[in-house]
């Protein structure tokens, strides 16, 4: 019996292609049209009786087709939509899946907060927003008819976990889909198609391009949920450059070796930090003591390169502790392989009432860090050195 390929293999080889001359790598197709050479042959592809080359905007185009191929079978998905950054695939999702209602679940990336918090509902979808704390609401707003739930596990910054099994079979039960956005853990510490989730969505600019040179987004799943999504991405122009596709094919190949690395650096450094006199906690979910660690392990094959602190300090105290830092990078996003810190409460809360940055557990002594591909030792001497200077 022909077992299926591993993680790493498949990230190397699939959706390779075979091209005229032999090339080892997908080479770029840059064109934005595909000649014919006849009306016939146009229409054999344009009605879809034949797979062919047609036109860049719509995805049909080698390198692109390329991409698609591989980032499907990283998370063991039917097909794949590759999108000019997260926010295009969460959009196209949202118009094409979310017109009987959306709800997320927990702390959303602050973009999909706006996006469905306020713009949706300007243009009349119904949407609702609800802390994890808020769950029990969310079966009577399912039975109510809302037809997609949309959540991130792990959450951004507190690292909070949610059962993808448990809220598929909710979901399922009332009739709804699961679309959950796996860019925080990846495809290498998680499978949401594999537990039950209908569909998955990344921002492929963090950990899927891995280098902070790419912005690209991708929404994997079963075909028949695809193609209207696909009928959004065209009507809007969400597509990538094929150079951009080439760029992620190449990240893509190193992913797994990237994301393990990355995995064992946070782990490290969330052991190193949990008993500092200057840190009040710790949020990463394989730390024993973290309240989602049970179901991290049994629902995640790694932890992942993000993890948060919150200090025994002001906000000011806080602010010097991240200006001190030498090797941390003062930036928003993450996957990178710098490592990069960021105060929530000046980035993706920023703005957010203090009552409800209170609400959803943000403090002001919060740290975000995205572990890059540094010597763990350095990071965390790093850490360490800035901690002490701090008044
Ligand atoms: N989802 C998550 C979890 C994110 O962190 C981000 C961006 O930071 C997005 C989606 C949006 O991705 P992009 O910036 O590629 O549009």
């Amino acid at each position: 019996m022909e077992t299926k390929p591993g993680l790493s293999t498949r990230c190397v080889h699939d959706g390779e292609l075979e091209d005229a001359r032999g090339a080892a790598h997908t080479p770029i197709y840059n064109s934005t049209t595909f000649r014919f050479p006849s009306t016939a042959a146009l229409l054999e592809v344009v009605e879809g009786r034949r797979k062919g080359a047609l036109y860049t905007r719509y995805g049909q185009n080698p390198t692109i087709e390329s991409l698609e191929a591989k980032l499907a079978s990283l998370e063991g998905a039917e097909a794949a939509l590759a999108f000019c950054s997260g926010m295009a695939a969460e959009a196209a999702l949202f118009f094409a899946h979310g017109r009987r209602g959306i709800v997320v679940l927990g702390d959303a990336y602050g973009g999909t907060l706006d996006l469905v918090g306020r713009q949706l509902p300007e243009l009349g979808l119904q949407t609702h927003l609800l802390l994890g704390s808020e769950v029990d609401r969310l079966e009577g707003l399912l039975r109510g008819g809302v037809g997609l739930l949309f959540l991130e596990t792990p959450t951004n910054p507190t690292l909070e976990i949610f059962d993808i099994r448990d809220l598929a079979a909710l979901a399922h039960r009332q009739g709804a889909l699961l679309a959950v956005d796996n860019t925080f853990a990846t495809p290498v510490n998680q499978q949401p198609l594999s537990l039950g989730a209908d569909l998955v969505v990344h921002s492929a600019t963090k950990y899927l391009g891995g280098h902070s040179d790419v912005t690209a987004g991708t929404l994997m799943g079963p075909k028949v949920l695809l193609d209207p999504v696909n009928q959004w991405r065209k009507s809007l122009g969400q597509m990538l450059a094929p150079e951009t596709a080439a760029l992620l094919l190449r990240s893509l190949r190193t992913l797994v070796v990237r994301v393990q690395r990355q995995n064992a650096s946070a782990a490290a450094l969330a052991q190193a930090l949990r008993g500092h006199p200057r840190v009040r906690r710790v949020f990463y979910p394989g730390l024993p003591e973290s309240p989602g660690h049970e179901l991290a392990r049994r629902q995640m094959s790694g932890f992942g390169g993000m993890l948060t602190i919150e200090l025994e300090a002001s906000f000011e105290q806080t602010a010097l502790v991240v200006d001190r830092l030498r090797l941390f990078t003062i930036a928003p996003s993450l996957g990178g392989p710098e490592s990069l810190v960021t105060l929530p409460v000046a980035t993706s809360h920023h703005g957010m009432p203090a009552a409800e940055r209170r609400r959803r557990g943000i403090s002001d002594s919060m740290l975000r860090l995205s572990i890059g591909l540094e010597d763990p030792e350095d990071l965390i001497a790093d850490l360490r050195q800035a901690l002490a200077a701090a008044p």
